[in-house]
């Protein structure tokens, strides 16, 4: 069949498809224009059919939002909390202001910025309709010229400040920032890291951050050979010397919102070298190697990227071998110290025991790593299954529950070892015995200290999981 032919053929069958389900893909076109003092922004909808149903996502949305209208009637809509109120037969044009400066004066991230650099979630200003499906909205951003730019959602090949926002997770609530910040991508395997680098830089130079990122980002590659989305975005955030924290990176968290977002808040005053022995970036970058898991099964995705920070860090060369299995065997004693009358998924659930969430789930990782090695001879270990769940289902643009994750992973191993593990650990109150893994690994404990066995199958087996790898 010629292609032409092929293509309008399996069109016809989407849409009818789409016809049957009563359901239809929308694509709605949005335009944002800044003020050249960050003051204000104005926003116009235009939707792909009458929407009923328009809404913002931050409670205080409503204070910063004036001057709405149906941009067909010119009539003039009002808020009801997070919602507009619409006509009963809905509108196809929109139009508001937004007060940028008062939505950026409740803006946390803004504390120790230059005033030339805003901070403002789109939860905060972007009013729009539910997205289903596969529906999505075009951003364009106009009189960008002496205003930079940077969004959570996907830039639009071709089409400079366009960018496409489809559904997601909306785990947290993403930045936007508008402003003189610098803005580069820098290509690693798999992807193009875009990186939005806020001012001031304090003592440290911007490429001397740029390298930090790539460097870290590019160690997920370490595990993952791709990294596991091609174009993640990367906002590094200065916020000088933390009141709870005097780590370089106090603070760190993936979003999904309309994209993946690695947000990494540093004290620009630590020297760049205290950079790459801090844990917090790679734990973060970890993090994209599994889907966003919901929140009662949380210790799935903080467990698998604690183990990974500290066996990314090894491979590195960053963490001796010794610090390594020192950190991970204080780590697990941490988390066995922490709640030990709740299970795994009884602490994720009512937010209690961070040590617990933490730690249980990475010795399930280091667990399930070792057995797929042991039982595969090397031939699959936990590496490989995630490399499989990436190109299967990476980046996904949803939230997956913890047992339907481990069902995939079990999917690409000869006998189930996830949900069996998941059955064991998951509801049992009580921390998981790792310590035959750790003497399988050939790692004696006396005393708080850990001494690693040199020689022997199970210096072998935990070589193969942390040794930096040769060629490095
Ligand atoms: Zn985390």
């Amino acid at each position: 069949m010629p292609k032409r032919f092929v293509n309008n053929y399996l069109r016809t069958i989407l849409i009818s498809t789409a016809l049957l389900n009563g359901t239809q893909t929308l694509a709605h076109e949005y335009r944002v224009s800044i003020d050249d003092d960050l003051e204000r922004l104005e926003v116009e909808a235009r939707f792909d059919t009458k929407v009923t149903s328009v809404r913002a996502r931050s409670q205080s949305a409503d204070r910063y939002v004036h001057d709405i209208r149906d941009c067909e009637t010119n009539d003039r809509l009002r808020t009801n909390g997070r919602r507009l109120q619409l006509p009963d037969d809905g509108i196809r044009c929109l139009r508001y202001e937004v007060d940028l400066l008062d939505a950026a004066r409740d803006e946390r991230r803004n504390s120790a910025l230059v005033d030339s650099n805003v901070v403002v979630s789109p939860a905060a200003w972007f009013w729009r309709p539910p997205l289903r499906g596969d529906d999505e909205i075009t951003v364009r951003f106009t009189n960008t010229d002496s205003i930079n730019v940077s969004v959570p959602w996907l830039p639009v090949d071709g089409e400079p400040n366009t960018y496409r926002l489809t559904a997601s997770p909306e785990s947290a609530r993403a930045p936007a920032v508008f402003g003189d910040f610098d803005y580069v991508e820098r290509d690693i395997d798999g992807a193009t890291l875009r990186i939005t680098l806020l001012k001031p830089y304090g003592r440290l130079g911007r490429d001397s951050i740029v390298d930090w990122v790539v460097q870290t980002a590019g160690s997920i590659n370490l595990a993952a050979d791709r990294f596991p989305n091609p174009s993640p975005t990367v906002v590094v955030v200065p916020v000088g010397r933390s009141s709870w924290s005097d780590s370089p990176v106090p603070f760190g968290r993936v979003i999904r919102d309309g994209g993946e977002t690695i947000e990494l808040f540093i004290n620009q005053d630590r020297p760049i070298g205290d950079f790459y022995d801090d844990w917090t970036a790679t734990h973060e970058f970890s993090h994209l190697m599994l889907p966003y898991v919901r929140s009662r099964h949380r210790w799935v995705s903080e467990g698998f990227a604690t183990y990974y920070q500290n066996v990314l860090l090894a491979r590195a060369g960053q963490y001796t071998q010794q610090r390594a299995w020192q950190r991970l065997y204080e780590g697990f004693e941490r988390g066995r110290g922490s709640r030990p009358e709740m299970s795994p998924n009884d602490a994720a659930s009512k937010r209690r025991g961070t040590m617990k969430i933490y730690w249980s789930g990475a010795a399930i990782a280091l667990m399930a790593d070792v057995e797929l090695r042991r039982r595969s001879n090397g031939e699959q270990t936990l590496d490989s299954v995630l490399r499989e769940l990436a190109s299967c289902c990476l980046p996904s643009e949803r939230s997956w529950s913890g047992p339907e994750l481990f069902e995939t992973l079990d999917r690409y191993v000869d006998e189930p070892l996830f949900m069996p593990l998941y059955r064991r650990y998951a509801n049992s109150p009580g921390f998981p015995d790792y310590r035959a893994t750790f003497d399988e690994l050939g790692v004696r404990v006396s005393n708080g200290r850990v001494a690693l066995e040199d020689r022997g199958t199970g210096a072998a087996l935990r070589k193969s999981i942390t040794g930096v790898p040769a060629g490095r």
